[in-house]
């Protein structure tokens, strides 16, 4: 099955195309499932408005539309409704209450920033200080031992604003390990892939962070992170991606658990 479970929409103010134009571009590129899974609302406990995720008013509308989709296509794709999440100590039980409220199919862990954007800063532009890549490491951990989240959203974030070095090194055995003991899916994320091919310089997914995957004989998942529905016709760098973790020996996961 080709399913993809990391896509956005515009709600996130860094994503463009209509819900719509998402699901045919899906079909247009030989998916048989395809997941929602825009950047997640919170309820924060200040005033704060994020620019990069829907406000929490926004969600209803998001399901709802989704759900039309889902409907209106059911005879040609498979649709999921998700969310990619953060993981915020914090408003951990407020999440978990919400997911279960909203009746979501899944969600994925996607680690941005520390503890909460309220606070602190994007890790994929902070890594390169040692205290940032070692916050980015352990709540990656924590965040999978939760047992709420359907895989590990580019687990290589950190090489976006880090040199590989020996603490790159580091965290990578340190996140491959953790994927390892808790079964946990890691993904190869291809808006990553795309940026590093235009600027001629591996950020993530790195080479490095996936040859220590292999070692570990971590399960990997592709994830196109579609912030543009054209991403989902792109077939050949799909295939691309398929082919460099099978090569490296990876399982590669063609479907996730579903939350109940
Ligand atoms: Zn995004
Ligand atoms: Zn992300």
């Amino acid at each position: 099955m080709k399913a993809n479970y990391h896509t956005h929409t515009t709600r996130c103010h860094h994503a463009s195309g209509s819900d719509e134009s998402y699901v045919i571009s899906a079909i247009e590129g030989g998916f048989q499932e395809l997941g929602f899974s825009d950047h997640s609302p919170w309820k924060y406990d200040t005033a704060f408005v994020s620019n990069m995720r829907m406000k929490l008013e926004e969600f209803d509308n998001y399901y709802a539309s989704i759900s039309a989709l889902k409907e209106k296509y059911k005879d040609q794709i498979s649709i999921k409704i998700g969310l990619e999440c953060e993981y915020y100590r914090r408003y951990m039980p407020w999440l978990e209450q919400f997911i279960k409220e909203k009746k979501l199919d899944y969600i994925i862990l996607g680690n941005h920033y520390f503890e909460t954007d309220e606070l602190h800063m994007y890790y994929g532009s902070q890594c390169d200080k040692d205290s940032m890549l070692e916050d980015y490491v352990r709540t990656c951990i924590e965040g999978m031992k939760t047992g709420l989240y359907a895989y590990l959203a580019h687990p290589d974030l950190y090489c976006r604003s880090r040199e590989w070095d020996h603490l790159s090194e580091k965290a990578a055995h340190r996140i491959c390990q953790a994927a390892k003991e808790n079964d946990f899916i890691l993904e190869y994320n291809l808006a990553g892939l795309k940026m590093s091919q235009m600027i001629h310089q591996d950020l993530y997914p790195h080479p490095k962070f996936w040859q220590i995957a292999s070692q570990y004989h971590c399960k990997a998942i592709v994830g196109v992170d579609a912030h543009e529905n054209s991403a989902l016709e792109d077939t050949q760098m799909y295939e691309q991606a398929k082919k460099t973790l099978t090569d490296l020996g990876l399982e590669v996961a063609e479907t996730i658990a579903f939350l109940k």
